[in-house]
């Protein structure tokens, strides 16, 4: 393999810039050539790409956000976007593409490889951990991490004021988000897609939380592809609880800021993977994370099938919060 190129799709994620760095270097020091493509998919039809040195990704691997940009292309869900992409490619040799992204940006690298022979390889960087095939996503633990600071917080004036907060967290059809800071907060609920609770039971907690004379509760929830629905939610919950309900939207925070260590950790591992794979000849797979391993996944089984949620510790989260 002569060069690849790299580029960072879809929501932006902690930890991306410390993919960027691992792909460069590791290729670099292997002989392999490197672009990056700046703006994700837009940038690949529009050309916008950069040869990368050692020296490109000095000083990158604490940042947050990602130093290619990135965006959504709907350009590039047309067969003629993609052929435009692929030209690009070609144009200057370039056999291997490495995908940062989501889902969403898995679709478009399977579609590239379909149609033009493009060897790409998915490394999965989105907060989320909504991703089949690994158990955690670049900016995931930055994520929670932000989140909890803030849920720590928002307990003390639950506490002082005796209130009840919602506070509604990232996370669209996956409730990891919300699962984690609600164990880690001491939620008394916890509220995800895939196990939504009603207001009914969101009432009964919180009066068991006055009966058993806790100083306020804590309902963490998340956003559910509804951001701000908290606001509806807790209209509904004060009409049962005949008292106050506070809503905080954590919103964007979440996504920024200094990657954690183990988001830098991982991120380094595999993006050194996915070069390792289109080396050896490799597409059409997503690298991810199992225990301290990185493992390959077919990207038609990461976009097809869906993450499970942990059940045991949504269950443990109910048992704790008594
Ligand atoms: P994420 O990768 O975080 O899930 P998106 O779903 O927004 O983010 O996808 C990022 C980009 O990937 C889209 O803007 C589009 O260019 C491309 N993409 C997503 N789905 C498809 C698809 N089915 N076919 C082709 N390209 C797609």
């Amino acid at each position: 393999m002569k060069s690849i190129a790299v580029l960072t799709s879809g929501g932006d994620a902690p930890g991306m810039n410390a993919a960027i760095r691992a792909v460069t270097r590791y290729a670099l020091v292997n002989g392999v050539e490197v672009y990056g493509i700046r703006r994700g998919y837009c940038g690949l039809i529009e050309d916008e790409f950069v040869e990368l040195q050692l020296s490109s990704v000095a000083n990158l691997i604490q940042r947050g956000g990602t130093t290619l940009l990135t965006a959504r292309s709907e350009e590039f869900r047309t067969p003629e976007g993609r052929k435009k992409a692929a030209t690009n490619l070609k144009k200057r040799d370039i056999d291997g593409l490495v995908v940062i992204g989501g889902d969403g940006s898995f679709r478009g690298a399977q579609k590239l490889s379909e149609e033009h022979k493009v060897k790409v390889v998915g490394v999965p960087g989105t907060i989320d951990n909504d991703i089949y095939g690994t158990e955690a996503t670049i900016g995931f633990d930055t994520a929670i991490n932000t989140a909890l600071e803030a849920i720590d917080r928002i307990r003390d004036t639950a506490s002082a004021h005796e209130r009840t907060f919602i506070v509604e967290v990232m996370g669209r059809d996956c409730g990891e988000i919300a699962l984690y800071v609600g164990v880690g907060g001491g939620a008394e609920v916890i509220s995800i897609p895939e196990k939504p609770t009603s207001v009914l039971e969101m009432a009964e907690a919180v009066r068991y939380s006055l009966k058993r004379g806790k100083l306020g509760s804590l309902i963490v929830v998340s956003e559910a592809g509804k951001p701000g629905h908290s606001y509806e939610l807790a209209k509904k919950l004060e009409a049962e609880v005949k008292s106050p309900v506070r809503v905080v939207v954590l919103g964007h925070i979440q996504r920024g800021g200094t990657p954690t260590a183990r988001d830098r950790a991982i991120a380094s591992a595999l993006g050194i993977g996915s070069v390792r794979r289109l080396i050896a000849g490799r597409s059409d797979l997503m690298v991810g994370i199992k225990g301290d391993l990185v493992v390959d996944t077919p990207l038609s089984e990461v976009v097809s099938k869906k993450k499970e949620i942990r059940l045991d510790y949504y269950e443990m989260a109910q048992i704790l919060s008594k």
